[in-house]
């Protein structure tokens, strides 16, 4: 038994300038694990809550009060516990806060600390720390399918369209190295094509092109044209998914495309995705309707849940209890895993094996505020048969995710990638009944 012996926390600054947290868990044998908490932009309310100062100093969003939570009452719960109990030490950080919603310590300060343990444990097992994962949870490793974005929206990028994420997949690569040399070719081509128009604005939050498009589909059309002028076949190796991210511009059934000037009930936007659906190589589908729109999303799950992945974030936020809901009420068919949305590795663990026990799919993801962490990359990875959602193609705090994967990739052979076996499978499916109805 390796027991941690100190925990230390200090004020960094994550993509997009703000403070943040960063752990230092320091073990008894000299080893150490760090981590440090990202931060959304486009929240779930039922997400673990960060704690910020307020005030007027930089703009109300210091950490200085849950720096200090973490000196004086996570770590002297934390110290002598053994590092390998990663169950037993997010159940200690989760009795020191009584809140629904971890507000009382943070979701910040309980995120970073949890995953810094997490990286300890490994650096205590000698392991990277993908593989300590894979061991520690008894996971077959894999190389997870990249989701890229190419065009920033929403919360993301001024509101300037109101769809949160256009990205691609590429399900039909050899590679992880093979997803990233086409997502380079496909993320400036559409660059290229978004200059000669006049509808480049520059680069939003996650790296990806900020758009002047004038309507929504205009972004998955240019989209479509990128991916050809990058030399593909769209629908055959690279695929298109979106982020929704409904909750953004709707709530009870109502929504409002600003960029359109339109107005539409859950129906009206459910008929708009599904001929989105029908026109486009479209193979996942995120937050299609808002968090609160259970009748929503149900619907647009029994008509379309056997063609498109059906992720849940706002909706699901990385909760266990609410993926078990969504399978009795047949809401989505996979779930994005943010850490800090749970607020501690345990937690979120307990997610994705929620999911993956039912047969759906799971995406790790980043957030829209990052830094230079790669826990995301190692944790897809060590789960394994998963999907990786980082942002764009751009920005170090993107990049240094992706080039995590191939170092990994080196460590564990190019066959680890499995494509997202299960959906690839669902897509090669679609296409072939879309053939066979030639
Ligand atoms: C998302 O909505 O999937 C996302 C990554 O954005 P944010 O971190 O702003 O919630
Ligand atoms: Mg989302």
């Amino acid at each position: 038994m390796t027991v941690i012996s100190d925990v230390k926390a200090r004020r960094v600054w994550d993509s997009r300038g703000n403070p943040t947290i960063e752990v230092d868990v320091i073990l008894q044998n000299g080893a150490r694990g760090r981590a440090i908490a990202p931060a959304g932009a486009s929240r779930g309310t039922r997400e673990a809550i960060d704690l910020r100062d307020g005030g007027p100093a930089l703009r109300g969003m210091n950490v200085s009060t849950a720096l200090n939570g973490i000196q004086t009452r996570i770590a002297p719960a934390l110290i002598g516990m053994d590092v390998q109990d990663q169950q037993g030490v997010d159940a200690a950080i989760l009795a020191l806060d009584s809140s629904p919603l971890k507000s009382d310590l943070g979701g910040n300060a309980t995120v970073a600390t949890s995953l810094a343990v997490l990286h300890a444990a490994a650096a205590d097992a000698q392991k990277p720390l993908w593989r300590h994962v894979a061991d520690h949870y008894g996971c077959v490793p894999s190389l997870p399918l990249p989701e890229i974005q190419i065009f920033g929206g929403g919360a993301h990028a001024g509101r300037r369209v109101d769809i949160q994420d256009f990205m691609i997949m590429v399900p039909g690569a050899d590679s992880f190295d093979d997803v990233m040399e086409i997502t380079n070719e496909v993320y400036f081509a559409a660059g290229d094509i978004m200059a000669k128009r006049g509808k480049l604005a520059g680069v939003a939050d996650e790296g990806g092109w900020w758009p002047n498009f004038d309507s929504n589909e205009e972004a998955l059309e240019t989209l479509v044209q990128a991916i050809e002028l990058a030399g593909e076949k769209p629908g055959e190796r690279v695929v298109i998914s979106l982020d929704i991210a409904a909750s953004e511009f709707g709530k009870t059934g109502d929504y409002r495309l600003a960029l359109e000037d339109r107005q539409l009930d859950s129906g009206d936007l459910i008929d708009l995705l599904g001929r989105w659906l029908d026109a486009y190589p479209i193979v996942s589908i995120e937050d299609p309707v808002a968090e609160d729109d259970v009748d929503g999303m149900r619907e647009f799950t029994a008509r379309f849940g056997d063609q498109v992945q059906i992720i849940g974030d706002d909706y699901l936020v990385t909760n266990a209890a609410l993926v078990d809901q969504a399978i009795r009420d047949q809401t989505c068919n996979a779930v994005l895993v943010k850490v800090n949305q749970a607020g501690t590795v345990s937690e979120s663990i307990d997610t994705f094996h929620a999911a993956q026990k039912q047969g759906w799919g799971a995406i790790v993801s980043a957030r829209s505020g990052e830094t230079e962490d790669v826990s995301i990359s190692h944790l897809s990875t060590g789960l394994g048969g998963g999907q990786l959602k980082v942002g764009s193609f751009t920005r170090s705090e993107r990049m240094v995710k992706w080039n995590e994967c191939l170092r990994i990739q080196d460590e564990l052979g190019s066959a680890a990638f499995v494509g997202g076996a299960p959906l690839a499978q669902t897509w090669w499916g679609k296409t072939n009944q879309k053939d066979a109805q030639k």
